[in-house]
């Protein structure tokens, strides 16, 4: 055995870029998250090859001021905490400030960006191993990242990614977490020239659905809107028989942070009992919100996973509540929505913006019955038929 040495800071950053970096969708994760926590209303994110080759996103946040550019890519550099107690409330997605340097490690990457009080912007050059250059541009406010070459340098990390498709399906779905929960931001995503998510800011929970799931799924929704002092559980169920043959479309995450807890897809699963054949799992996307101190986000590297105090009985609230909100006399309102829409002629190569408004439209007229005319909800081109009253 040969004696103990202290690993070089480039050695030491690729150990390091290991844990945060496993393939092209953690640095979309990454690069997402960042731009959340700039206060961005709009993301746009673009790949070339499942992002092996290019990864660009772009947002409408803060920027970075000029004199943060050069530190924002070095290890253990954040803006987002700054002392220990900070770490017992963690109010942002990042907090490890390890990211982009990270990324840098193993990928070249651009910084373009425009602090909002400033006229111009930055550029931030960095390859792999060369020293990052700095240069002023002209730009709109916010912040676009790009992030070429990925693992070039580390053949053994670039052997081990998968196919080009398997690798996009991943950043799809990353992309679909964040989307689905926060439906106050604006989402685009772009697939090899390819427009695949097109969703505007500030859209329902259900307009979100549909534009992004679409209208299968968004007919079937149950809203879910649980508050209590301690605790509150918001997002959609889905109703059955509207399901899929795996867990992967039942989403959670803690104060809008996505993460991965067995316990809660379990608790979801045993509130829909029987209602669901075997080998049929629901659909659901639930925020839950419990105090801040409660949630330790410091546990995983990507703080996929997070330590939640009393999750137990957390899990009991949420089965309870899925279960409320699964039980016939909770949902009159909702089905008759379900059966309204259920008449439309669904064609499906109606355009979706057409189906949007409809299903809006539709979803007024029968939620205030009295302020809306049954006609009016009939005059969308006689596709329905009167089959109830909700009262
Ligand atoms: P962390 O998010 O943990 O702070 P990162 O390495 O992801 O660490 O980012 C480092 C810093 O760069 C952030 O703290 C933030 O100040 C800045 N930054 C990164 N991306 C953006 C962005 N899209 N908009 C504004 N600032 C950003
Ligand atoms: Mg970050």
């Amino acid at each position: 055995m040969s004696r103990v040495r202290k690993l070089p800071d480039d050695l030491v950053s690729l150990i390091s870029a290991g844990e945060v970096i496993e393939n092209p969708a953690s640095i979309v994760k990454e690069l997402i998250e960042n731009s959340l926590d700039a206060e961005s209303e709009n993301i746009e994110i673009e790949i070339t090859d499942g992002g092996i080759k290019q990864i660009r996103v772009s947002d409408d946040g803060s920027g970075i001021h000029p004199d943060d550019c050069e530190v924002s890519i070095q290890r253990h550099s954040t803006s987002k905490i700054s002392s220990r107690t900070d770490i017992d409330a963690i109010h942002t997605y990042g907090f490890r400030g390890e990211a982009l340097a990270s990324i840098t490690s193993v990928a070249d990457l651009s910084i373009k960006t425009r602090f909002g009080a400033f006229d111009s912007g930055n550029e931030l050059i960095s390859r792999q191993g060369e020293s990052p250059i700095l240069s002023e541009i002209s730009r709109p406010v916010g912040t676009t990242i790009e992030v070429t070459n990925l693992f070039s340098q580390v053949p053994a990390r670039r052997k081990h990614l998968d196919s080009v498709s398997t690798e996009g399906y991943r950043i799809h779905e990353v992309i679909m977490k964040h989307a689905i929960i926060r439906n106050d931001i604006g989402f685009r995503f772009i697939r090899d020239g390819e427009i695949i998510i097109d969703v505007p800011k500030n859209q329902s929970r259900r307009e979100r659905v549909l534009d992004i799931w679409g209208l299968e799924i968004a007919k079937s929704l149950i809203e879910i809107d649980f508050q209590e002092s301690n605790i509150s559980i918001i997002g959609f169920i889905v109703r059955p028989p509207t399901s899929r043959g795996n867990r992967q479309r039942e989403y959670f995450s803690i104060r809008k942070r996505p993460i991965e807890e067995n316990k809660f897809s379990l608790a979801v699963e045993s509130a829909y009992s029987t209602l669901l054949m075997t080998n049929r799992y629901p659909i659901c996307a639930l925020d839950i919100d419990v105090n801040v101190e409660r949630v330790d986000a410091n546990v995983h590297p990507t703080k996929r996973e997070v330590r939640i105090e009393n999750i137990d009985e957390i899990v009991k609230i949420l089965r309870e509540v899925v279960k409320n909100s699964l039980a016939p006399s909770a949902d009159h309102v909702e089905s008759s929505l379900q059966e309204y829409v259920e008449t439309m002629e669904i064609d499906s190569t109606h355009p979706i913006e057409e189906r949007k408004k409809e299903l809006v439209i539709l979803e007024e007229g029968l939620l205030s019955p009295s302020s809306t005319p049954k006609d009016e909800i009939l005059g969308l081109g006689g596709s329905f038929r009167i089959i109830g009253q909700v009262s």
